[in-house]
């Protein structure tokens, strides 16, 4: 029986293999930072993370981490409802909501299952999501999994939203849904408007913060603390495995009543395991952290404006960035390709994006800024970057 789909696999695999798309795992031995250790043994700096804050290896986290190990054991083997729920789970769910200024808190193993299980027990046929085109697909597949109509608008396309808006206006509600960041551009989605618009036509607003929580806004609260919106938003769902640590979690949090039906009907919460006791301990400590001190934010919009501007200056071409995401763009593919391998043997570990991640002719090389760059990280960067670009001819 195996041997006829074994025979379409491999066609598959070769297929994905001759378009370029096959997608190798790069094997690092050392802990995640600005500076990571190759299975090679060599020493790279490291730019495509979401290490945003630089907590991946921080040792205070790794502290907490161990109390809890210590305190409340390694595993929970329960789903929340049954008896998955330490008192750490229920002090982190506090701990996010007082940090997006929201009313409660549930927490996924992770924010796919969150984006996943918020749609369905929330909405029906009679409903309306209206998604922006370039959602995370976690998001698209949540939205798959829910019988409410699909709306879509252009990315960030605000004439096209309210379009979409008027549309859906004979749909019992109507769930405007967003990225906070998009992860290839680095733009931040204008919350603003798009709450004046949902104001306008009686609708919510659910913000994905995976990319925007700790970066955007003056002290990381994200998109709302930008848009000056704490409180004012639904939904929010989020992740811990990205600037908040990077372990693994993800959470939905916003209104209550929201929350609470949550707890009752989504399907990652109610069939999947709780996080483990050393994820909720040092995300407890890493949220106190953030209240603590303002240091890391500072740090990583500082090291971000110094990278773009001194990347402009030699001549290249960065797309307007409000995050820690900087995408240098090249719009050809095989040079995004080239210049990434180049950067590698400069000592600058860096990923070229090109069609179908990005769209055709839209080629980059996406640069993740982190606080735990320091300057001479950031001026070897530039300096590699510089020195590559002349070979490649792209300044
Ligand atoms: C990374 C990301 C996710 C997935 O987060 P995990 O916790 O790793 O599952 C969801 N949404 C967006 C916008 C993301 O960038």
């Amino acid at each position: 029986m195996y041997q006829n789909f074994k025979t379409h696999l491999q066609a598959e695999l070769s297929g994905i293999e001759q378009a370029g798309l096959y997608k190798k795992e790069r094997i690092i031995i050392s802990p995640q930072g600005a500076v990571i250790r190759v299975a090679d043994g060599k020493e790279v700096l490291n730019f495509c993370a979401n290490n945003y804050l630089g907590l991946s290896n921080n040792a205070e986290l790794k502290d907490a981490a161990k109390k809890a190990l210590d305190s409340h054991g390694y595993g929970v083997s329960s789903v929340r409802f049954i008896c998955g729920t330490q008192d750490i789970h229920k002090q982190l769910e506090a701990s996010i909501a007082r940090f997006f200024g929201t009313e409660d808190t549930i927490l996924y193993a992770a924010c796919f299952d969150a984006n996943g299980g918020v749609f369905e027990p929330l909405l029906g046929e009679e409903d309306a999501i209206i998604s922006d085109a370039l959602n995370h697909a976690s998001i698209i597949d949540g939205v798959r999994l829910c019988k409410a109509q699909r709306y879509r608008y252009a990315n960030a396309d605000m004439e096209d939203l309210e379009n979409q808006l008027k549309t859906s206006q004979a749909q019992r509600f109507r769930l405007i849904v967003t990225d906070g960041v998009f992860s290839m551009d680095g733009n931040v989605a204008p919350l603003d408007k798009i709450y004046a618009l949902a104001e306008k036509y009686n609708a919510m607003v659910m913000v994905d913060e995976s990319h925007s929580a700790g970066v955007v806004g003056n002290t990381g609260r994200g998109v709302t603390e930008r848009y000056n919106l704490r409180g004012k938003i639904e939904i929010i769902t989020g992740t811990l495995g990205k600037a908040f640590g990077g372990a693994i979690g993800g959470f939905t949090t916003g209104k209550k009543e929201i929350i609470d039906l949550l707890r009752q009907r989504s399907r990652p919460y109610l069939f999947s395991n709780s996080i483990p006791p050393m994820v909720a301990g040092a995300g407890i400590r890493m949220f106190e952290m953030m209240d603590e001190t303002n240091e890391l934010q500072d740090k990583l919009h500082k090291n971000t404006a110094y990278f773009v501007e001194r990347m402009k200056a030699a001549g290249f071409d960065i797309k307007p960035t409000e995050s820690a995401i900087c995408a240098v763009m090249l719009y050809d593919a095989k040079l995004s390709q080239e210049m990434a391998a180049k950067l590698l043997s400069e000592g600058i570990y860096v990923t070229g994006f090109y069609f179908p991640v990005v769209p055709k002719g839209q080629a980059r090389i996406r640069v993740q800024i982190s606080a735990a760059h320091e300057t001479e990280h950031l001026d070897k960067c530039i300096a590699a970057f510089t020195k590559v670009g002349k070979e490649l001819k792209v300044i």
